[in-house]
């Protein structure tokens, strides 16, 4: 079963997997938005593996939901809200009281949490969002944790063609065409330290 410190150190990975990569991130989100989403996600997840790390929630789902808290509170761009519904959202399928869950709750859990995306954004996949990485994951996860990483990880590059239905990169139209979404970028980093934490 998965326990509070497995989602703390999937967070704490995905965290770290933010510092790194958070220059390419911002690359991604110059060429079709504001150029500000390595800063967005660092701040939030820097954030994030602060309170954890002061506090630590006794259960998954609490972990989740306060993770989801911290990063609506610190991030000020359209991916706080989004990133902090699935997490609040996940959590909350899973409740405050279990110690442990399953996989497979876990995987069901995580599809409410990205359903929960698409109708706060009202967006789906095709639109090029974080959902072209999200969506996907969530399907292969029953499967696995590496499934879900490596559907993660592909729907990110495949939103390179499509042209933004949803978010700032809709503004450009046709300009949007022939880049990677960063939110679907950052989504890819955060299904592979899952994958790596349950490795
Ligand atoms: P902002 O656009 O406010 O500067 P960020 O740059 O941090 O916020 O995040 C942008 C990312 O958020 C996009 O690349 C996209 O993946 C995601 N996003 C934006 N709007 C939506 C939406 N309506 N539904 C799903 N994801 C969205
Ligand atoms: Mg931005
Ligand atoms: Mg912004």
């Amino acid at each position: 079963g998965l326990d509070a410190d497995f989602v703390v150190r999937w967070l704490t990975a995905a965290a770290a997997a933010v510092d790194r990569e958070a220059d390419r991130l911002t690359e991604l989100d110059a060429a079709i938005g504001d150029a500000d989403h390595g800063a967005n996600m660092r701040r939030g997840f820097r954030a994030v593996t602060g309170t954890l790390a002061e506090d630590p929630p006794a259960t998954p789902g609490a972990v989740l939901a306060l993770a989801g808290r911290t990063l609506v509170s610190t991030v000020g761009g359209a991916s706080g809200p989004l990133y902090g519904t699935l997490l609040r959202r996940t959590g909350g399928e899973l409740g405050t009281e279990a110690p442990r869950v399953s996989s497979a709750e876990f995987a069901a859990a995580l599809a409410a949490g990205v359903a929960a995306v698409g109708a706060l954004g009202g967006s789906a996949p095709g639109d090029k969002t974080m959902l072209d990485a999200l969506v996907p994951a969530a399907e292969a996860l029953p499967e696995s944790f590496d499934a879900a990483r490596r559907a993660a990880v592909a729907g990110a590059l495949a939103t390179v063609p499509l042209r933004a239905r949803r978010g700032r990169a809709s503004l450009l139209g046709d300009r949007s065409i022939g880049h990677q979404d960063p939110g679907a970028a950052s989504a890819a980093l955060l299904v592979t330290a899952l994958a790596e934490t349950a490795a």
